[in-house]
Parts: structure tokens; C-alpha cells; sequence
């Protein structure tokens, strides 16, 4: 079998290069803005007309392996909080448990805030203990489909539908799709969707969080679309998009809530996709800088906002949720996929490397509310109003709040499926950087495995090992800033 290596120190190019590789001809260099985005990759699903088409695509679920440091710490989350946490939270009970229906108790987001990355660890590691934990939620998910197409739980607020949960339980069921390949979601999905499109405009998104998420459910929308292309889809997407709080404003946001900001701001490049409107993909960049402008003079990638930023309150002593953190992970790892702009792979790797794991002990089985860049104290005080908002959120306590216990799990896991992806031109693309391993489908239906040795980002050399089952020749795409 050939191989080829390809070992480089950082920094070495400026932006993207690809090379040919495994051809007769001289492997060819060449450096790129973007890739080449004029041709759809014939082996996996991305965006379908009349969405834009993707930079980058995703793999399913289970692909990337992690190595070194990634794999040790997906291992510590599984022994520590993330996988014991069925034994001490009371949202994971099972008895009473609307999400299992049960009962009627923790129908909301912690459920499936904790099972979209429990259930993407049990993937990637292939734990099989984990996996049949994940199939309980997700088969109690499939079967509690209504005949009106609603699923779940069913949360009224001010007379209107909640659907806030629902969104966190699609993508945990996408995931479930990308690594089952179970039609039963496609199923689900689309009749859910279908009562989405018959909730009349006035009852569609208006309670505070979901009002302020909806690109998630924009996001989820677009996914069935690419699989299935009904045209139904479409409107919804305009629905969702016209329902959703405008981000799209040049000096002022929403709300100042900080998880809000890192996972909302995405939602006019998301838009951007379908509306080809080059005011809503800079309106992303936009709140992405507003935000840092005047709380995000600290390292870390982050902004000060504790709970919600406030003026008067900028310096490093304010923090950032740990799930203000995961969440502007998985924004930066998706407008990489739709922009292929190397700023947010770099940006991933700043939060992921730097403030992320000050969030969490190094054995993973505690984590804080709030954590800062200039964290003097770290107990259980309550420190309003110096911090935001009333509580004990300096602690090394994950029962200080009921979001981050659960909404932490996703971070190391969706950071890890985004360190080999696939290019429209049926090539490979790595340009976030992570010890790991990887089987793609390239061009004319050949397939390789990638190794990526490295300890990035204690050292900055990375060596790929690219093995072929059959001579090939197809684009590989990486990045250096
Ligand atoms: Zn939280």
C-alpha cells in the first residue's frame, strides 16, 4: 500500500494550501482563500440547492478518532462528570422523567443538553455501555411522536409552545441519525417540523430562549432539508429565521446574556446560507466583534459577560459561562463549515485550548458556573454585583446551575468530529489540529485513512500519514494563520 507523509512546523503557510496527492504528476502546492467551492462531494450529504454550498462538510458522527491528549480527555469526561452524571443529577432521573415518559419532571433543556455530547462520546469512543444509555433517551424521544407531529415533552409558557428543548433533542437525534443511519428520525424530524409550519407566526418562538436560539432550530431545518429536499423545509427555515430575535443589528444586540451572544450570534450566517444576502453573513461578524469590542479585552477568546454583560463591568475579573464557552465552540466549528474563513478554526483552538479547560478540574469530575481570565477567588461566596448574577458561581460545583452540568458534554466531543472534514471537491480538509485518525471517502469512490500525529498545542509539530486503499488523487486542504 502507498502512503505518503506530509510533516510541517507551524507556522509555515499563510492560509490554505491543497495538494494532489498519489498521482503520477508532482504533488502540486497551491495556496487558497478558500476551497473550491464549484463542485458538490459525491460521497456525503452537505447543503442542496437553493442553499449556498458549503466551504467545508462535516463527517458523520464516529469518523474522527481521537489520539493522545483529545482521547484521554474524552476518556476522563466518560469516568468523571459527564458519565456519572445519571447517578447524581435529578434531571437524569429516570422515574418521573417527562423525557422518558415517565412522568411529568425535567421536561426541559437538561436532558438533552447532557445527551448530545454523553451520546456523541459513546459514538466516538464506540463505548458500548454508553451507547445503550444513549438508545434509552432517544427511543423514548422516537416513540412520544403525538399524531399532530409534536415530540417530547410539552411545555406551555404564556399560553404558547416551548420549543427550546426540542431543539437541543433534534440535534441530539441527528447525531443518533449520522451514527444509526435510523429512517425513524428522518420520520420524526419531518412531522415535527410539519407542526412547526402549521403553528400559526404569533405562537412560533416567542418565549426568551427560544426566541434568542432560533438559528438552532434554523440549523436543524437546513439538515433534514439536505437529506430529504422538501420543499416545506424551506419555508420553515424562513419562518424560523423571521421568528428568531434579530442579530443582525450594527451596535446593539437581542439581550446581553453571554450564552445567548456565543451561540446566537451565528444565526445571520446560517440565514446567509439560504437568503445569499451579504449583509447577514457580515452581520455574524459584526456581533462577534461588537461583543469583544468592549468586553472582550482579555485572553481566551472570550468576553466578560458572567451571566449578561453589563457596562461597567469589562475588566478580566468577569467570567463567561461554561456554557458560553462549548457554545461558542460549536459556532466557531460551524461557520468554518459555511465560511471556510481559517479565523474561526483559529478562534475554536483559542477557546478550546484556553478557557475552556479552566472551566472543568483536570480529573473532569467538577466544573464552575463562571469562570474568568483573572479567576482570584474560587469559592462559594455569592459576589453581586461584582459577578452577575446572585449565587455561589465562582465554585468548583457543577450544582451551582443547572445548565452547565449538562451543557458542558458537548465540547470536547463536537470539537473532535471537526478535526478532519470533507471539501465540496471530494477532498480532505484538517484545519483544526488534534491527534487523531480518520477514514474519508475521496474522489472516484476511494477512500483513505488519515493519521494526524501530534501534541498541538504544547508542540507545534503535526505530521499527517495519509494510507490509501487504492491509488487516488484528490485535494487536501490545511490551514496556518
Ligand atoms: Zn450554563
Amino acid at each position: 500500500m502507498e502512503h505518503l507523509k506530509i510533516k510541517y512546523l507551524l507556522p509555515v503557510f499563510l492560509l490554505l494550501f491543497t495538494s494532489s496527492l498519489f498521482s503520477t504528476d508532482k504533488t502540486k502546492i497551491a495556496i487558497l482563500d478558500r476551497p473550491n467551492i464549484t463542485s458538490t462531494n459525491s460521497n456525503y450529504i452537505q447543503n442542496r440547492s437553493p442553499l449556498l454550498t458549503q466551504n467545508f462538510i462535516k463527517l458523520p458522527v464516529g469518523s474522527v478518532k481521537p489520539q493522545g491528549w483529545l482521547l484521554r480527555y474524552l476518556e476522563l469526561q466518560k469516568e468523571g462528570l459527564t458519565g456519572q452524571l445519571g447517578e447524581i443529577s435529578a434531571w437524569l432521573e429516570k422515574e418521573n422523567n417527562a423525557w422518558l415518559g415517565t412522568g411529568t419532571d425535567y421536561g426541559w433543556e437538561e436532558v438533552p443538553y447532557w445527551l448530545k455530547g454523553y451520546g456523541n462520546i459513546a459514538y466516538i469512543l464506540d463505548d458500548k455501555k454508553m451507547i445503550e444509555e444513549t438508545k434509552t433517551w432517544i427511543e423514548a424521544a422516537l416513540k412520544s411522536q403525538r399524531d399532530d407531529g409534536y415530540y417530547g415533552p410539552y411545555i406551555e409558557k404564556n399560553g404558547k409552545p416551548d420549543v427550546w428543548g426540542n431543539m437541543i433533542m433534534n440535534w441530539c437525534l441527528q447525531s443518533y441519525y449520522e451514527y444509526s443511519n435510523d429512517n425513524r428520525v428522518i420520520d420524526l424530524m419531518t412531522n415535527y417540523f410539519k407542526w412547526q409550519l402549521n403553528l400559526p407566526d404569533d405562537m412560533f418562538l416567542k418565549d426568551y430562549w427560544e426566541n434568542s436560539r432560533g438559528g438552532d432550530n434554523l440549523l436543524s431545518v437546513y439538515w433534514l432539508y439536505n437529506i430529504t429536499g422538501d420543499k416545506f423545509l424551506l419555508d420553515l427555515a424562513e419562518k424560523t429565521h423571521k421568528n428568531t430575535a434579530n442579530w443582525r443589528q450594527r451596535s446593539t444586540l437581542p439581550n446581553w446574556h453571554n450564552v445567548n451572544i456565543a451561540q446566537s450570534f451565528r444565526e445571520p450566517a446560517t440565514y446567509y446560507m439560504m437568503s445569499k444576502d451579504s449583509t447577514d453573513l457580515l452581520a455574524t461578524y459584526n456581533v462577534h466583534h461588537l461583543i469583544r469590542n468592549t468586553f472582550g479585552q482579555v485572553p481566551g477568546g472570550m468576553f466578560g459577560a458572567d451571566e449578561n454583560a453589563r457596562m461597567g463591568y469589562i475588566d478580566p475579573r468577569q467570567g463567561t459561562e461554561t456554557c458560553g464557552f462549548v457554545e461558542q465552540m460549536a459556532s466557531d466549528e460551524l461557520l468554518l463549515l459555511m465560511t471556510g474563513d481559517p479565523f474561526w478554526a483559529e478562534h475554536c483552538e483559542n477557546v478550546a485550548f484556553n478557557s475552556y479547560p479552566a472551566a472543568v478540574m483536570p480529573d473532569f469530575k467538577s466544573l464552575r458556573y463562571i469562570t474568568s481570565p483573572n479567576h482570584v477567588v474560587s469559592d462559594s461566596k455569592n459576589h453581586h454585583p461584582g459577578i452577575d448574577n446572585r449565587g455561589p458561581f465562582l465554585a468548583m460545583n457543577p450544582f451551582s446551575s443547572r445548565c452547565c452540568q449538562h451543557n458542558h458534554t458537548q465540547g470536547w466531543p463536537y470539537f473532535t468530529e471537526h478535526l478532519i472534514l470533507a471539501t465540496p471537491d471530494n477532498g480532505v480538509a484538517a484545519v483544526m489540529y488534534g491527534a487523531c485518525s480518520a477514514t474519508v471517502k475521496v474522489a472516484n469512490g476511494g477512500t483513505v485513512e488519515i493519521v494526524e500525529e501530534t501534541n498541538y498545542p504544547f508542540e507545534e509539530t503535526i505530521t499527517f500519514t495519509i494510507n490509501p486503499s487504492k491509488t487516488v488523487r484528490f485535494p487536501f486542504c490545511t490551514s496556518s494563520n
